[in-house]
């Protein structure tokens, strides 16, 4: 993160000759579009990059979370396990599915863990929506392991980790669909838009029926085929298609940046006691986003927060009180609040939520510090903000 880090002639080319054909659908239109396909060719370049059978793009990363959930026949009254840690969006989409949100316990690789993932799972139980927090994966062999154990369906949110990768594998191909995001936060951003992945093609018809309304898409006539499913708009516009594009072919450039700047400034803080680092279950196929690292406690915590602030150090989040990732911050979840009744409020939620203890999470993310890594530093500069920060640290822990 963030999103446009690389941007410039390449977007502007790509946008430039979807406004020329005057085509700006996705779909159909074969007259006008002079042979531009842009949705159709960023799926292509997904595909490629992770290795997945097939990819299809949507509106939002939000979008794609619910066609992964609508694929895997998650639905009315279904619980569904998921991380009191994530962006919203993940709880949103089980809601607005009507199913039922779970929460279990994360560890220190920041995302849900076997162990959490056990204790929650209950009869009922029907799915895992796991979150590859901030740019790495989760432990998949432990959490592929319970999923089998428990008889759940896993489902990845991967909105925050597209480029990260497990033993070789792309996240998001580990359980039945994965769900990306090129909202402006991310590595690669299309200003709006997501997209899923899958190795399954009954998986793939599902979720791309599912993304417009149902129509089929066999054959080269939308509009004439059948329409086995109700589905919804999750289409994305060849606008923004077209900047994904762009931004989908500098990807490895830009994984390669980070990773190479968060090593340069990891380095500085190797050795000061009392820093230690987010657990990666595959550091080799980590995207470089984040640098996350604990401090011994919430207070140092919160205290060296404000030193790095008043010391000039930008980029450094403290997830738990400053930002909305924590389930601590969502009075509305908590709450129930919603603009229209969802199914929760008829079945009745599975947890208390607003008692909702889970201190192994909590312990986790009050200690947890976060800098965002960008690409295009040079090593002088990460230097200097890995030096900056260190200097910092050993004040406070000193
Ligand atoms: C960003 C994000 C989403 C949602 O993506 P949008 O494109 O903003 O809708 C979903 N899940 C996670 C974990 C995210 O970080």
């Amino acid at each position: 993160m963030p999103g446009t880090e690389l941007f410039g002639d390449e977007e502007r080319k790509e946008v430039m000759d979807v406004l020329n054909t005057t085509c700006l659908f996705r779909y159909n239109h074969e007259e006008l579009r002079q042979g531009m396909w842009k949705a159709r060719e960023l799926e292509a370049e997904v595909a490629r990059y992770t290795g997945a059978k097939y990819a299809h793009a949507v509106s939002s990363g939000s979008a794609a979370v619910a066609c992964t959930l609508a694929a895997a026949g998650i639905g009315h009254g279904d619980e569904v396990i998921v991380p009191p840690f994530t962006f919203m969006a993940t709880i949103e989409a089980v809601l607005y599915a009507g199913a039922l949100p779970v929460f279990a316990e994360i560890d220190e690789t920041l995302c849900l863990s076997a162990e959490g993932i056990r204790q929650a799972a209950t009869e009922k139980t029907k799915a895992v929506l796991l979150v590859h927090m901030c740019g790495a994966a989760a432990d998949m062999e432990g959490i592929q392991e319970v999923c089998v154990e428990k008889n759940l369906v896993l489902i990845e949110d991967a909105g925050q980790a597209l480029g990260a990768f497990y033993k070789g594998k792309s996240v998001g191909l580990f359980g039945a669909c994965g769900a990306f995001s090129f909202d402006f936060f991310k590595i690669t951003t299309a200003g709006e838009g997501g997209l899923f992945i899958t190795n399954d093609e009954a998986t793939y018809k599902k979720a791309d029926t599912f993304s417009d309304h149902g129509h089929s898409h066999v054959g080269d006539n939308r509009g004439m085929e059948p329409h086995p499913y109700l589905g919804f708009n999750y289409r994305i516009s060849e606008l923004n298609a077209a900047v994904g594009l762009a931004q989908m072919r500098k990807i490895k450039l830009l994984v390669a940046g980070k990773r190479k700047n968060k090593a340069i400034i990891k380095d500085k803080l190797q050795g000061i006691d009392g820093v230690t680092f987010r657990h990666l279950p595959d550091a080799e196929g980590d995207s470089g986003t984040f640098l996350n690292f604990f401090l011994p406690t919430t207070e140092l915590a919160q205290q060296a927060v404000a030193k790095l602030a008043d010391a000039g150090v930008g980029g450094i989040n403290y997830w738990y009180t400053n930002m909305y990732h924590f389930i601590n911050q969502w009075d509305h979840v908590k709450k129930l609040s919603s603009a229209a009744p969802l199914a929760i409020h008829h079945l009745g939620a599975p947890q208390d939520y607003q008692h909702l203890e889970l201190p192994k999470s909590q312990a986790v993310v009050g200690r947890l510090l976060s800098l965002g890594i960008r690409a295009t530093w040079t090593d002088t500069e990460a230097g200097q903000i890995g030096e900056a920060i260190a200097n910092v640290l050993r004040e406070v822990l000193g």
